[in-house]
């Protein structure tokens, strides 16, 4: 089943640097353990481990033929070359990552990574056949000053340049008021609607209606078993971008099973 518009939810679940392999591969089967196999028609479900661990979980949702998504936390944007303790967007593509997360918070903040950078990354995601999940969102700060959308805005539009409508349509954009990540504190149904909604909109003027229509928007921040649905309720949220609750399986399947609309 479709979300809103059509859309299919994608929950994904950012492990960050989280569960070493043996963890990992316990982890997701006890998640494929715990989802019925029909919540798939309603949901897409991601994980990402960090890199040591992506084989592994390569492998077992191969071999078990488990529909969970296989997602990264970040990449190059260049194939190879010499770049030290960089991972190739072509390596990930070549072990069936589906996803990656790009523009994080935490890699913005702590990595250095500026827009320019985020669009490259982007870039790079989309030329090695896999989906881009964009993060954007304000500091507290940014907020408190009446900030929020002229911020997500500026954020969008960088990433954005050069994309066709039909690429735009393919992206998955994740709204993370940074102040909600890992604090507990979630940002209300519907401050969140209202960023993924104006998040929305610039998409429909810069790129049309149709590649509006058609991206996914998830809320990211804190989200939780008891806060998911009410988030997923609304019309322009469509999935979440889960932190500290992916970590474990009862949790992750909780928010996966509460968020399939
Ligand atoms: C995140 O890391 O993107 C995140 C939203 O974390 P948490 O769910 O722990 O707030």
């Amino acid at each position: 089943m479709a979300g809103v518009g059509g859309r299919k939810p994608l929950i994904s679940g950012n492990w960050k640097m989280h569960h070493n392999h043996f963890d990992a591969i316990a982890l997701v089967q006890k998640l494929a353990y715990l989802l019925d196999k029909d919540i798939y028609d309603r949901v897409d479900v991601s994980v990402h481990p960090p890199f040591t661990d992506i084989r592994s979980i390569q492998t077992l949702l191969d071999i078990d033929k488990i529909p969970i998504a296989l997602g990264a936390q970040h990449c190059h944007w260049e194939e190879k070359g010499a770049f030290t303790g960089e991972v190739s967007p072509a390596f990930l593509a070549k072990l069936d990552v589906r996803y990656c997360i790009v523009g994080h918070s935490e890699r913005r903040e702590l990595f250095g990574q500026d827009d320019a950078v985020v669009e490259r990354i982007l870039h790079a995601i989309l030329r090695w056949g896999m989906t881009p999940i964009l993060c954007v969102g304000e500091t507290l700060a940014e907020r408190e000053a009446g900030e929020m959308i002229a911020k997500v805005h500026l954020q969008v539009r960088a990433a954005l340049q050069g994309l066709s409508p039909e690429q735009v349509a393919g992206l998955v954009v994740a709204y993370e008021p940074i102040w909600a990540i890992g604090t507990g504190r979630v940002a209300s149904a519907a401050d969140a609607q209202e960023a993924c909604a104006a998040i929305r909109a610039l998409i429909a003027d810069h790129r049309g209606a149709d590649a509006a229509a058609a991206v996914r928007i998830q809320y990211g921040g804190s989200v939780k078993p008891d806060n998911v649905a009410e988030l997923m309720a609304e019309p322009d949220i469509d999935g979440a971008l889960v932190g500290g609750a992916s970590l474990e399986a009862d949790s992750f399947a909780a928010i996966v099973r509460d968020g399939a609309k």
